[in-house]
């Protein structure tokens, strides 16, 4: 089978990024594990990762998640990531490929509903989350209207259950940065 993180590995000089590279090992143990990593790049996202198949399947999303079912995060499919990723906090150095600091902003674990491997294929994920401060149900959306290499972009949508909230009923984001 082809390396999955071959894409993750090219974009980093690992002599000088803090970033793990990822070896084969580790893969069994950390299935099911979630992640959000608050990242202050360039310009500051939210990394959503999802382990699934012994890597980190990944999205940038730029203006993080939202508890409201009625807002529709964009959500950019980036490379896979190595699971050992998921422990990932630090700062990678300016002029290195995603410069900036990395905070741990969530983790735990998820429920993909259904194959997720098939979900991921047809662009419809739907899952439930046991993090820390993110729970419930939520869907990934693959957009329509979209050809070839530019299929990356998906929606982060939260059900409507429990732990659904409106937005004018606050902001996980700002009332839980850290
Ligand atoms: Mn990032």
């Amino acid at each position: 089978m082809a390396d999955p993180l071959v894409r993750y590995r090219h974009k980093r000089d690992f002599t000088k990024t803090p970033e793990p590279r990822g070896s084969r090992r580790k893969r069994a143990a950390q299935a099911l594990r979630y992640v959000i990593q608050k990242h202050a790049a360039r310009r500051l996202h939210y990394d959503f990762r999802l382990a699934l198949g012994g890597v980190l399947k990944s999205w940038a999303v730029p203006k993080g998640p939202s508890l409201d079912p009625e807002v529709k995060r964009l959500a950019v499919e980036v490379e896979d990531h190595p699971l050992e990723y998921a422990d990932f906090e630090g700062v990678i150095l300016e002029h290195e490929y995603g410069g900036g600091t990395v905070l741990l902003w969530d983790r735990g674990r998820w429920f993909p509903e259904g194959d997720p491997e098939k979900g991921l294929k047809k662009g419809h994920l739907k899952f439930r989350l046991e993090g820390k401060k993110l729970k419930g149900v939520w869907t990934l959306v693959r957009t329509r209207q979209q050809t070839g290499e530019e299929r990356r972009n998906w929606l982060l949508i939260k059900h409507s259950d429990t732990e659904a909230r409106p937005a004018t009923q606050g902001d996980i984001l700002v009332e839980r940065p850290d």
